[in-house]
Order: structure tokens, then C-alpha cells, then sequence
């Protein structure tokens, strides 16, 4: 049974690769396992499921755990359903297939996670914040985004980007300016933030 759990994992890292479908790194999904034993967290809202990488490994760490997890796009929610379903955790994630900006949920969670449209990050953060419980937390990836963040915007030359990178820039003030809120900026992976509510 464990074998067949590590070539699942496998074979789903590998169709990530093949359909270029972007998935947290090694050091992020070891960062975030770790995260929800320690802190035992049972019930995740995740934004952004891709093809449910992130929600199985979160799964796997923890058996109490539950997750909530939203996608947009029908290919990769169809993909990650199919994930899913072959690892027998259905019964713990659910997914949704909707924009998250037009999700609205009374459920509350210990913890949100937010890897999605990262130009977006302020508006997640926003929406769903009264969805935490309190002390709970909120943890967003690619924070340095492939090391963009750190650049001189000179150095950046696709408009796109340029304006990608300056969104981030606005996420990283708004947590830090945010006194609801104590966040603690880690180096791991593409960048993680975890941002405690007060
Ligand atoms: N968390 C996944 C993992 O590590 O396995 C990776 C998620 S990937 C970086 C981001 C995903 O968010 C994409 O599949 C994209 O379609 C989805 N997405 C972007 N904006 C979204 C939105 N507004 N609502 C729902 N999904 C969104």
C-alpha cells in the first residue's frame, strides 16, 4: 500500500512536469506537511488545487485533516478529482470547481492556504479571512516568485511580469503593514509566507 502511495505521488509529480502544471517545490510541501502536524491542524481551505498535489501530501501527513480546495480551471480540477480518487481520500477533500473570488463559504478553517493567480493574493486574503478561526493561519507561496521579487524592476523585461512582480510587492506590504496579523517571511522554497491572526 505504501509503495503504491509513493508511485502515485510519483506519477502525479510527473504529469506536472509533462502538462506544465506549476506545483509547490520539494521544500514547500515540506515545509507545509510539517506545518499542519506541528500545529495540528484539521481543516484547510486551500486556493488554487491544481491537480491536488498539494491538498493529497497535506492529507497524507495528517489523517485528521480535511480540506477544502477551489480551481478554476475544469482540466486540472478533472485531474485532481481523478488524483484524488485514486488515493481513497474523497471522503476528506473536497473540491470546487468555481473562480475562488466568487466562492463564498460560513465554513471556518485553521488554516488557508493561498497558491493561486498571484497577482490576486491581496483579494484572497481579503475574501476569506473571516473564514479563519481565530488563531488561525493564512500561508501563501512563491512570496520571492522564482526570485523576481528581489530584482530591480529594470532587470524585468515583459510588461506582464513587471506588473506580476509589483502586485507581489503590494501583498508584501499589505502583510506587513496588516496589524491583525503577525507574518513571518521564510526562504523556503519559491518563498512562503505564514501570517498568524492576532
Ligand atoms: N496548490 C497546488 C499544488 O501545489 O499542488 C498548485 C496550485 S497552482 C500554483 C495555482 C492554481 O490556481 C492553478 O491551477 C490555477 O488554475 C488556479 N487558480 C488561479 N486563480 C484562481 C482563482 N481565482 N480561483 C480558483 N483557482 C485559481
Amino acid at each position: 500500500m505504501v509503495g503504491n502511495i509513493y508511485s502515485e505521488i510519483r506519477e502525479i509529480k510527473a504529469y506536472a512536469l509533462d502538462h506544465r502544471v506549476p506545483i509547490m517545490v520539494d521544500e514547500g510541501i515540506d515545509f507545509l506537511t510539517t506545518f499542519v502536524i506541528k500545529h495540528q491542524i484539521t481543516n484547510v481551505l486551500e486556493i488554487g488545487t491544481a491537480i491536488g498535489y498539494s491538498a493529497i501530501m497535506m492529507a497524507l501527513a495528517n489523517p485528521n485533516l480535511k480540506i477544502t480546495s477551489i480551481e478554476r480551471d475544469e482540466e486540472r480540477y478533472l485531474e485532481a478529482l481523478k488524483n484524488i480518487k485514486k488515493l481513497n481520500l474523497e471522503h476528506r477533500i473536497t473540491l470546487i470547481f468555481k473562480d475562488a473570488l466568487d466562492v463564498n463559504l460560513n465554513d471556518k478553517f485553521d488554516l488557508i492556504f493561498i497558491d493561486a493567480a498571484k497577482g490576486q493574493n491581496i483579494r484572497f486574503f481579503e475574501k476569506f479571512e473571516k473564514n479563519l478561526m481565530d488563531k488561525g493561519y493564512i500561508i501563501t507561496d512563491n512570496i520571492d516568485f522564482h526570485g523576481y521579487v528581489a530584482k530591480d524592476e529594470s532587470e524585468i523585461k515583459s510588461h506582464n511580469l513587471r506588473s506580476l512582480v509589483r502586485k507581489i510587492k503590494q501583498y508584501i506590504t499589505f502583510l506587513k503593514e496588516n496589524k491583525e496579523f503577525k507574518t513571518t517571511f521564510y526562504k523556503i522554497g519559491d518563498g512562503i509566507t505564514v501570517s498568524e491572526k492576532q
